[in-house]
């Protein structure tokens, strides 16, 4: 990546946006990362930039600009805003929430300085600790630097900046990296397996058990569907969209061994919430909601223990709803329950 589009440039050692100079050599200006004299090009046609003197653009010059903007701009303002944390379920992928965004006080900036093995394009000293923040401008962090950020363990955050105008005024870059949160994500957060952990302590491994085109859950604990009496569920139908879906185990080696699902159902743990709620309460939350459902699917005329139509019957005693799958499915209902 060439940097003809350089819109910052060191003069007399402070970092300077091509407005804040005299066009030309007037401006006095050398590339922030070649150290070459630049020349300010402001005329009229052209976005306003610097170029090298030589007319031989450095490689990292737009690049180490940006950083070195970046820096100024977090130092004097002492306040960064950073993104909401998230844990992604591996089971179907549900994110679960741990922190929403917030903005944090900054105490100290300090740009490339090398931890063990890496060069973090910067170091934030904040009130939550030490945070470091990857600006991309031309490339995102390959997946050794990320390794390489979790065995040092420093949260980490990117900033997204590659689809930056090319003439972004300073205000414009000040919003970007001090207020908006959709241009940052975390890259690195040890909370995330914190949370997992704790996941992985209210949760079962189940076996997915194949009944010809159907993939079943035995004994699901929330009892998402009955035959014969015994809960089960469908895998793909049921675990899929279900709060406590929290991983799958894709057997690979031995044909006997089937695959698993990683349940929470037990406990009625989906979110982190959850985990501050007795289970008791819980229990009662998830009955209530489940009775809503219940009422929900009998109006549609489905069964909800089976997910086959309702017929209506006579008995004893008057009308009543029926399950069409009697008698594998023996469910009922008359208004008269309500
Ligand atoms: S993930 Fe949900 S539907 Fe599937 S077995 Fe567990 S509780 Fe039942
Ligand atoms: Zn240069
Ligand atoms: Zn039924």
């Amino acid at each position: 990546m060439k940097n003809q589009n350089m819109i910052y440039a060191i003069k007399n050692g402070e970092i300077v946006h091509i407005s804040e100079v005299e066009s030309g050599l007037k401006c006095e200006c050398r590339c922030p990362a070649c150290g070459e004299t630049l020349i300010a090009r402001k005329g009229k046609k052209v976005i306003h930039h610097f170029a090298h003197k030589s007319t031989e653009e450095c490689e990292y010059g737009y690049q180490t600009s940006l950083h070195l903007a970046a820096k100024e701009i977090i130092a004097e303002n002492k306040q960064i805003s950073v993104p909401a944390l998230f844990l992604t379920l591996p089971g179907n992928g549900r994110e679960v929430l741990i922190e929403d965004e917030k903005v944090i006080n900054v105490s100290d900036v300090i740009l490339e300085k090398k931890i063990n093995d890496i060069v973090p394009d910067i170091l934030l000293v904040t009130d939550i600790g030490q945070i470091i923040v990857e600006i991309y401008v031309t490339h995102e962090i390959d997946n050794e630097k990320k390794r390489k950020i979790k065995r040092i363990g420093i949260p980490t955050i990117e900033i997204d900046l590659s689809k930056l105008e090319r003439n972004i005024t300073k205000e414009a870059l000040c919003k970007e990296l001090l207020f908006e949160n959709d241009n940052k994500s975390w890259i690195y957060n040890g909370k995330r397996e914190i949370s997992y952990k704790k996941f992985l302590d209210v949760s079962d491994w189940k076996p997915i058990i194949v009944r010809g085109y159907a993939s079943h859950v035995d004994y699901c604990p929330i009892k998402r569907r009955v035959w014969k009496g015994k809960p089960y569920a469908n895998f793909l139908d049921d675990c899929y969209g279900c709060d406590y879906f929290v991983g799958y185990k894709r057997n690979r080696n031995k044909e006997d061994e089937q695959d698993q699902i990683l349940c929470s159902g037990k406990n009625r743990v989906g979110s982190l919430e959850d985990f501050d709620v007795p289970l008791e309460n819980r229990l009662q939350a998830y009955n209530m909601k489940r009775e809503e459902e219940k009422y929900e699917l009998i109006g549609q005329g489905i069964c909800p223990q089976c997910g086959y139509d309702l017929k209506i019957r006579q008995g004893k005693f008057g009308e009543f709803f029926g399950c069409s799958n009697y008698p594998h499915c023996q469910f009922t209902f008359s208004y008269d329950e309500k």
